[in-house]
């Protein structure tokens, strides 16, 4: 059976295939791409996937969204295999018992190129990208036929080196990425502008983060220079991002149970959120068969996700007389006002529950819903379907005292001296609070899986800020990477935009693609 997509905002019976999905990134009415029936696991999976590499859950979990008339088994093995053949750990996500009294794992994210959880979306990404374009323009030599793809985005730092070390060196592929200049890391910087791939441009843009992001808003609803240089994005909605995230779920599940080696314990995953990618992943797992007991979702004070569950209230802000502000927390890549990727849950929710297993009625309603959003910043949600959210997930709502807090702690109470980064603090103070809950209920067997987002050398201000009080504490020693060292004695391409400016930034797109 082939899978087929269609958009969250869409009354009709529209059916496209992975490959348009992908490609398209949001559909044309604003929606986000989504496989209206979620595939059912083998009844013989428990068994029958327990030892299976990551590379091979990956095969199976894939295989069941994409079908073998879109890629061949040949090609999606190797597709999966160059794209975590760059990660530094053999198991690709390894889990880490951090206090094992506790039933607390850390499942670790970070071990791809840049040290961050979305170059386990972004590799594969990346890889997905180039191969349909090159099979697109099989025995086309001539550059100018060629279909050619020009990836723009603004980054506040993380997100931005995820996106170049998927997309350097690919074929028929431009990445153009905006950053706020001086208001990045320098390693963020560094690890950036050290790229020598031609295909991958950087843009320090004098201005703020907000500026950056308006300006590709911009380029992304200017027509004419879409239509002349299909301009595409690689942001965290894009389908296949969600898809690649599937698999830690599993890999990190059957790693758990195999140790235990009980039928009974219950596993729960902790993950912290900001634009509902990585734990919608977990949705889908869960979805399809996979016995997770619990997706807890964990904020920072950008609460929206957490003030959702607790009230049915979907708002930009907690107080709406005010106007809606996004709060710089210790824990960046979580700082935002509206959850995107949270609109595919809510269309299956709504599927599920009011529109009584109507797809285009479902899209009715979410199309409305986020009309109303726009425009009055607040939706609030029928009793059924925020009943139906409660039964996969619960959450939590950690601020930066906490973060804090909880890096402390993990580091002294560790044998080794642990580190996380805030954002893995924030799932890992999340963790903690059920784990009390579940010692007061008398509730036994339950484990938790928390994800760890980023390595601590990406966030280093708060860390050291953290652990600066520890005696024999030392960044440098324990927490930085040897090749993150040596991004510092690279040298830099960086191109410097003097002012916030769409037309500058266009005329600099330009430039370099012609070149
Ligand atoms: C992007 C990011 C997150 C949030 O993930 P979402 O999929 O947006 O919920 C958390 N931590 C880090 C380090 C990230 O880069």
């Amino acid at each position: 059976m082939s899978q087929q997509y269609r958009s969250t905002r869409t009354s009709s019976d529209q059916a496209l295939s992975f490959e348009e999905a992908v490609m398209m990134g949001l559909a044309k009415d604003g929606g986000l791409f989504v496989p209206s029936s979620i595939p059912k696991l083998p009844s013989s999976f428990l068994t029958e996937w327990k030892d299976l590499s990551f590379n091979q859950l990956a095969f199976k979990v894939l295989r069941l969204y994409i079908s073998s008339e879109e890629i061949s088994d040949f090609d999606l093995t190797r597709l999966i295999q160059v794209s975590y053949s760059t990660f530094r750990h053999s198991d690709v996500t390894p889990l880490e018992p951090i206090d094992a009294d506790n039933n607390l794992y850390l499942l670790e994210l970070f071990h791809g190129p840049t040290y961050a959880f979305k170059d386990v979306a972004l590799q594969f990404v990346g890889n997905l990208f180039e191969y349909f374009l090159t099979r697109k323009n099989a025995g086309i030599d001539d550059p100018s036929k060629r279909d050619t793809i020009t990836v723009v985005g603004a980054t506040s730092g993380d997100t931005g080196s995820a996106a170049i070390y998927g997309l350097r060196g690919k074929q028929d592929v431009d990445v153009f990425i905006l950053y706020p200049t001086g208001r990045i890391s320098p390693i963020q910087e560094e690890q950036m502008t050290t790229v020598e791939d031609e295909n991958v441009h950087t843009l320090s843009v004098k201005g703020t983060f907000d500026d950056c992001q308006d300006i590709v808003k911009q380029i992304f609803g200017d027509e004419e220079f879409n239509s002349k240089y299909h301009v595409g994005a690689v942001n965290s909605i894009n389908w296949a991002r969600i898809l690649a995230q599937m698999t830690y779920y599993f890999y990190s599940y059957f790693q758990l149970k195999n140790k235990l080696g009980d039928e009974q314990s219950k596993i729960r995953y902790v993950v912290p959120s900001g634009n509902f990618g990585d734990i919608l992943a977990g949705y889908y797992a869960k979805e399809m068969g996979l016995p997770i007991d619990k997706l807890i979702i964990a904020t920072n004070e950008n609460d929206i996700l957490d003030r959702f569950l607790k009230s049915g209230r979907y708002e930009k802000a907690a107080d709406l007389s005010k106007p809606a502000e996004v709060k710089a927390t210790y824990s960046p890549a979580m700082d935002i006002l509206i959850s995107s990727n949270f609109e595919r849950l809510l269309w299956y929710l709504v599927r599920n529950t009011v529109a009584q297993g109507d797809d285009t009625k479902a899209g009715g309603i979410i199309n409305e819903w986020m009309v109303q959003l726009k425009t009055t910043g607040s939706v609030v949600v029928p009793e059924e379907v925020i009943a139906a959210a409660r039964v996969d997930f619960d959450s939590e709502r950690v601020d930066d005292q906490d973060t804090s807090k909880t890096i402390k702690q993990v580091y002294s109470n560790h044998p080794e001296k642990y580190v996380v980064d805030p954002h893995t603090a924030v799932g890992v103070a999340t963790s903690y609070r059920n784990i009390a809950k579940d010692a007061q209920n008398g509730a036994k067997g339950v484990y938790y899986i928390s994800l760890s987002t980023a390595h601590p050398a990406k966030f280093a201000d708060v860390v050291n800020q953290s652990l600066g009080e520890f005696e024999g504490y030392s960044f440098e020693k324990d927490v930085l990477p040897e090749d993150l060292k040596a991004l510092a004695l690279k040298e830099k391409r960086i191109q410097l935009i003097d002012e916030p400016s769409l037309e500058k930034v266009k005329s600099a797109i330009i430039e370099q693609l012609n070149k």
